[in-house]
This record gives C-alpha cells, sequence and structure tokens, in this order.
C-alpha cells in the first residue's frame, strides 16, 4: 500500500466517514456507537484556532474518544502556559492559559495546573570544596507516559488518513511500534539530541507535514527511503513542547540512536543531576518543513 502524501484542501477540515475505529480498529456496532472524534482536538489548541483551518474530522469508538479528551485536558492546559519568566503577549491566549491555569487539574500534584509548579532542591558541593543549596522552581510538569499516549493518538490518526481507502471505509494501523527519542520545551529544543535526530533525518522523503492551527500543532512523518520499513516524525504541541522518535522497524532504528550524542548530564551527586537547556536558533529548525503550510496555501 502507498502512504504518499494525499493534497489537503487549505483552510478547512477533512471529514472521513470511517467505519472502523482510528485509534483501536473496533467496528461501529451497537455496543461501539462511534462518536465525531477531532484528531486535533478543539479545545486542545487555542480558542478558535481551528476556523479557518485544516483539520482532521474522523469518527471513533466513544471508549477512545473518551481516553483521548482525558490525555489532552491537562496537556493542553500545560503546554498552553507560557515558560517561567515569559509570558503571552496575545491577550487572547493569556486569558486562555489563565482559564486553563485554574481549570484543569495536573495529573502529577493533583492540583489545579496554576499551582503546580515544583520546587526542587538541590545540595552538593562544587569541586568538593564549596558547599551548595539552591532551590529550583520548575514549571508545571508533562507526565512522561501521558505524552506518549497522546503523541501514539495523534500518529495513528494521522496514519489512518494516509492509509485511508475511501471504498472500505477504513484506514490502516502504524506498521510497528513507536519508539521515543526525545521531548523537550521549547527552550531546550535546541539540545545535542533533538539537533542530531533533526539533521540524521532531514533529507529523509517526507510523507507528511501538517501544520495547522494557526501552527499550534505541528506533526512530520518522513520515512528512511520510499519503501523502508523504518519512519520518524515529529509532533510539536501549542508551540512549548516537541516530540521525536521512530516507528515501524525499531531494530533498523536502533542504528541512528546509537549514533546520536549523549545529553551531557552534569551529576551533583548520586541523585541529582542538571542539565542546560540550550535554545534552537530558527535557522537551525529543520523539523518541520512546512511544504504544505497553511502559511504557503
Ligand atoms: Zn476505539
Amino acid at each position: 500500500m502507498s502512504h504518499r502524501m494525499k493534497l489537503l484542501p487549505p483552510n478547512r477540515a477533512v471529514r472521513l466517514a470511517n467505519r472502523t475505529c482510528p485509534y483501536c480498529g473496533v467496528d461501529e456496532t451497537e455496543r461501539h456507537p462511534f462518536t465525531v472524534e477531532h484528531v486535533v482536538g478543539r479545545r486542545f489548541v487555542p480558542k478558535g484556532s481551528l476556523n479557518k483551518s485544516w483539520a482532521l474530522i474522523v469518527r471513533a469508538c466513544e471508549a477512545c474518544n473518551a481516553i483521548k479528551s482525558d490525555l489532552e485536558d491537562d496537556i493542553s492546559a500545560i503546554t498552553l502556559q507560557p515558560h517561567i519568566g515569559d509570558r503571552h503577549n496575545d491577550p487572547l491566549l493569556h486569558a486562555e492559559a489563565s482559564r486553563k491555569a485554574k481549570g484543569s487539574i495536573s495529573r502529577r500534584t493533583k492540583k489545579v495546573i496554576g499551582e503546580s509548579h515544583e520546587q526542587t532542591s538541590i545540595e552538593g558541593k562544587i569541586m568538593s570544596a564549596i558547599d551548595v543549596k539552591f532551590e529550583m522552581i520548575s514549571p508545571p510538569q508533562l507526565i512522561e507516559k501521558r505524552v506518549h499516549e497522546l503523541a501514539n493518538m495523534h500518529l495513528q490518526g494521522f496514519f489512518y488518513l494516509m492509509s485511508y481507502n475511501e471504498q472500505e471505509r477504513r484506514g490502516g494501523f502504524l506498521p510497528g511500534p513507536v519508539g521515543f527519542v526525545a521531548n523537550a520545551n521549547r527552550p531546550d529544543w535546541g539540545n545535542p539530541l533533538l539537533r542530531a535526530f533533526a539533521q540524521m533525518t532531514a533529507a529523509w522523503p517526507q510523507q507528511l507535514d501538517c501544520i495547522c492551527a494557526s501552527g499550534f500543532f505541528k506533526l512530520a512523518m518522513r520515512r528512511e527511503t520510499e519503501t523502508s520499513p523504518l519512519w520518524s516524525f515529529a509532533i510539536e504541541w501549542n508551540g512549548n513542547h516537541r516530540i521525536v522518535g521512530f516507528f515501524g522497524d525499531l531494530v533498523q532504528a536502533q542504528a541512528y540512536v546509537n549514533a546520536m550524542p549523549d545529553l551531557q548530564w552534569k551529576q551533583w551527586n548520586a541523585g541529582t543531576r542538571y542539565r542546560i537547556e540550550i535554545p534552537l536558533e530558527p535557522e537551525h529548525d529543520l523539523l518541520f518543513a512546512s511544504r504544505f503550510s497553511e502559511a504557503e496555501s
């Protein structure tokens, strides 16, 4: 089956009349009623950003729909918060981030997102002579497992579209498991691991490059060659968090992973390590080629 990029109509939604759930594959029956499912959730990205945007609307079983809305709830609220020392210039975005900070519960701290800043105390010795102790405040944190679960659903939703058969009204599944290589918040998009990943896969033939919701959602898929069983992906949520990795033949992916640099953690003591975040210069940003971006449509 070919998964070549389908031409997507600009500035409006693609709606599938699919008969199988894109996420779990169940057929629609009375026992498994389907419901309308926005693969990029309307409440996941800032309000109104999907108006006049390309979007993917499918039908999914109620169970998967509920799982995905729950994942989107706190992940949206956290990724819409400005980074420490920053604020949103857009007043609407600022208002929405504040509203979500009060309305969504962090699955980590069990408190609302706005009260989920976490304090870490670091104690140790520098050069084994100078005692240090300092406190670090970190922004509300995503739970890695939930990040992976939602990224998986986004990848599967878009792959379902790419492999969709109009006659049978069903799409296919990702050709193998997903292996996550790295994820990072915006202040750290220039870290050596993310940059090495982008450089290694930059020349791979592109299969999908979706930038929608005024840029608040991005997803790109590449394939090692047009016939390779190995694919790479990159996802960006709300201009804030990036996730990259491979899917398909992960044994083949291992050779690439082995060639990637370490993140160069520095060790305070046995239990604490730290690393300086490295921002990404826009001219070094290779992950999303935006060949099909809204800007050009
Ligand atoms: Zn399902």
